[in-house]
């Protein structure tokens, strides 16, 4: 069994990072949390490749239709639709705008619990509503109602694998095997030697 400081998540930075100068601050928060940078590319992504990224786990279209949904609810607002499928199709629409309208920088995080902790310390997906240390809490203004009355998507410049299965199937969907390296980076001794025997001369 792989151990846990194997694991790996897709990071990108999505248009609007790059475009708001973020770039290095948004690095810094993965790197300063111990996480490790095993592939970088910067891309402009094409409408398929966007496509195929969103769709990759069968049940994104009826998850993210009932979390929007779920959204307006609480706000005590008028979902756009009762169907969770319909709702996520105009979502897709205006994704694969948003996300090929520029450069975007995908990138591979590994460390123990990157996947679980990255999203943690990237925030929820409404920056309205994402708490207040996060980067999409940070760093964007962005709000479902704003994104909604103007028709596009909301802009949280950042996407972060969800779960195992879908940091396995994006990374894949990203990266060829060649574009990915292993190698040992110093300060995982500290983070994960079990005896710290390496430290006093
Ligand atoms: P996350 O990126 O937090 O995993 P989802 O997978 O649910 O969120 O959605 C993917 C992306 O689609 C979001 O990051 C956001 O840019 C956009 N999006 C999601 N829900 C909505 C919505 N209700 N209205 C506009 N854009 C949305
Ligand atoms: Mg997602």
């Amino acid at each position: 069994m792989a151990h846990y400081k194997d694991e790996r998540t897709l990071v990108i930075i999505k248009p609007d990072g790059l475009q708001r100068s973020l770039v290095g601050e948004i690095i810094k928060r993965y790197e300063q949390l111990g996480l490790k940078l095993v592939g970088v590319k910067m891309v402009v992504p094409t409408e398929e490749h966007i496509e195929k990224h969103y769709t990759i786990d069968p049940e994104w279209r009826r998850i993210t239709g009932e979390k929007t949904i779920k959204g307006y609810k609480d706000k005590g607002l008028t979902p756009p639709s009762e169907d969770p499928f319909e709702v996520t199709a105009k979502i897709l629409r205006g994704l694969m705008k948003y996300m090929t309208s520029g450069p975007v920088i995908a990138m591979v995080w590994q460390g123990a619990h990157a996947i679980e902790l990255v999203r943690k310390i990237t925030g929820g997906t409404e920056p309205l509503k994402s708490d207040v240390g996060t980067i999409r809490g940070d760093y964007v203004l962005d709000s479902y109602q704003m994104s909604d009355s103007d028709g596009r998507s909301v802009r949280n410049l950042v996407h972060a694998s969800g779960s195992k299965d879908e940091a396995e199937k994006e990374i894949k969907h990203w990266f060829s095997k060649e574009e990915l390296i292993n190698y040992r980076l110093i300060q995982e001794q500290i983070l994960y030697d079990v005896n710290l025997d390496g430290l006093l001369e």
